[in-house]
């Protein structure tokens, strides 16, 4: 079936899919901001340059869209055949031309949102099954989606920073990471404190409590620096080293 619109008839997934499309959107922005020889450049990622960080969203759209296909016909299509194949094709995609390399991002983004537009309402509660090997609703790849492309971008490493996510996104990723933690125990010792709302997260018997603004908390909960935080032992903010912070994939 063809529509113009989302099938989808659910406020809160057409909310989600909005947020997706401005995160790739986003994405797109920065990507086209980089010549072609800045994509040569490293990114955010060890050793990863921006070349893999762009096939890296380029291929995680296409891995999407197969469970989207899923979901519509029944008929079983993983994201990736295994982890070792997705790696592969990350560093085959990083050899590719620029000009391929910005074609593989836009044609797998449009793919993905038809994909997604023209998914009915009944077939977004159907399972299938993440790379991780989750058992989730097709309704999931939304969220998936949006994480990768909004992180993503942030990790090109031209200019955008986590400031530039927005709020309902920061404070799904926070729940998502700090609800990791909790589940493999790794967060003992540590409380999170977001300042100015009522999020707090982890061991209410903490040592060491970190805390910072939803944005500079999130970025350092993902691994990617303490700039945006500051550490206390539960007196003076500031008066402790900030941790690094407990794995999260
Ligand atoms: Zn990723």
């Amino acid at each position: 079936m063809v529509a113009r619109h989302d099938l989808t008839t659910d406020p809160g997934l057409q909310e989600q899919l909005l947020q997706a499309r401005r995160g790739t959107a986003f994405f797109a922005r920065k990507l086209n901001e980089l010549s072609d020889a800045e994509l040569d450049g490293g990114s955010l990622l060890p050793g990863w340059t921006r070349r893999h960080v762009a096939a890296h969203i380029g291929y995680n759209a296409r891995a999407i869209a197969r469970l989207i296909e899923w979901a519509a016909t029944g008929v079983e299509t993983p994201m990736y055949p295994s982890v070792s194949v997705r790696d592969h094709e990350i560093d085959f995609g990083a050899t590719l031309s620029p000009i391929a390399l910005r074609n593989l991002f836009d044609h797998s983004a449009v793919h993905l949102s038809v994909e997604w537009r023209d998914l009915p309402d009944d077939a977004w509660s159907h399972e299938v099954r993440t790379v991780q090997g989750r058992i989730v609703p097709a309704s999931e790849t939304v969220w998936m989606r949006t994480r990768e492309v909004w992180v993503h971008a942030v990790d090109l490493d031209n200019g955008a920073s986590f400031a530039d996510i927005p709020a309902t996104v920061l404070e799904r990723l926070l729940r998502d990471i700090t609800g990791a933690w909790a589940a493999r125990g790794t967060d003992a010792g540590l409380l999170v404190r977001v300042t100015g709302t009522d999020l707090v997260f982890g061991d209410a018997e903490a040592a060491v409590v970190v805390t910072g603004p939803l944005a500079g908390v999130t970025q350092w909960a993902t691994g990617r620096g303490t700039g945006g935080v500051s550490a206390g032992d539960g007196g003076t903010l500031g008066d402790a080293p900030v941790p690094s912070a407990p794995k999260w994939i």
